[in-house]
């Protein structure tokens, strides 16, 4: 009985895998350093938001973790390995308008392409990746949309398709910069519904938010950010208005409805 109750306790408290760690982050432009000395912990299946004023370096931090940008110093861990060993476990929406649709794609080529991963441009895709692709769009409700160019879709059609497409990458660890932005209240509701969804499946999701209104009902795990780290954790936990008071700088409250 004792060891199988000791059994029981090791197995209780066992930590959660790590899905990302970063230590001693440092990024700057032109000598300016925008992230400070950040050491960060995101573990396996929370919903995390990352929240801050402009130009705290949330996005910074998302495009460094992705290997986007080259910090100054520090490290990054995907699941323990570096993000080059690990790029299919790892999807990202990037920021609405922050990609240039010039060139004439639909949004059923878009949603597919993201089923390549490994696949690469040549090989062309497979029936299942087409049937993947189908689902996904039905899934954030452009469907009806899909033989439409990319670059004829409203801002929040568009950032509909890119939630598709990294749906269909079936990763581990999404990261999503500001996927609320100018959506309306429909588009929001399917987004987040879809992001619950991911965590049910224990996959981690990180999002850049900005509305703080929603944080307690959408996520179960922040890091408030501004150039340092200032608290990472358990929403239930550390989303005060002590952080958002040393994050914004202001005194800030925040009318949480319990
Ligand atoms: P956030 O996403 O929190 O609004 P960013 O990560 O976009 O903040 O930006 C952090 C800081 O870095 C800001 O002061 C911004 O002006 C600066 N910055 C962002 N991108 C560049 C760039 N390409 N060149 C120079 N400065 C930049």
């Amino acid at each position: 009985m004792t060891e199988n109750h000791h059994h029981q306790i090791k197995q209780s408290s066992s930590t959660k895998r790590i899905a990302v760690k970063v230590d001693d982050l440092t990024v700057a432009y032109n000598y300016k350093p925008v992230l400070w000395d950040i050491d960060l912990e995101i573990p396996e299946g929370v919903l995390m938001a990352i929240v801050g004023p402009n130009g705290a370096g949330k996005s910074t931090l998302i495009k460094s973790i992705l290997g986007i940008l080259k910090p100054l110093a520090g490290s990054i861990r995907i699941y323990n390995k570096p993000y080059s060993k690990q790029r299919a476990l790892v999807a990202y929406v990037p920021q609405k308008g922050s990609v240039d649709w010039d060139f004439p794609t639909t949004a059923l080529d878009v949603v597919t392409m993201g089923t390549y991963g490994s696949l690469g441009w040549i090989k062309r895709p497979r029936q299942r990746h087409k049937k993947a692709a189908l689902e996904a769009l039905e899934k954030v409700g452009m469907l009806p949309f899909k033989n439409r160019q990319i670059s004829q879709l409203s801002g929040g059609q568009q950032q509909r398709i890119f939630l598709a497409r990294a749906l269909v990458q079936n990763a581990s660890i999404y990261f999503m910069d500001e996927p609320f932005q100018g959506v309306d209240a429909t588009t929001e509701i399917a987004i987040i519904n879809i992001l619950k969804e991911l965590r049910k499946a224990n996959k981690t999701v990180i999002v850049v938010h900005h509305d703080l209104q929603t944080v307690p009902e959408y996520f179960d795990w922040v890091t408030f950010l501004n150039v340092k780290k200032i608290a990472t954790g358990p929403v239930k936990d550390i989303f005060n208005d002590d952080n958002l008071t040393k994050t914004y700088g202001i005194n800030y409250k925040v009318s949480v409805q319990e």
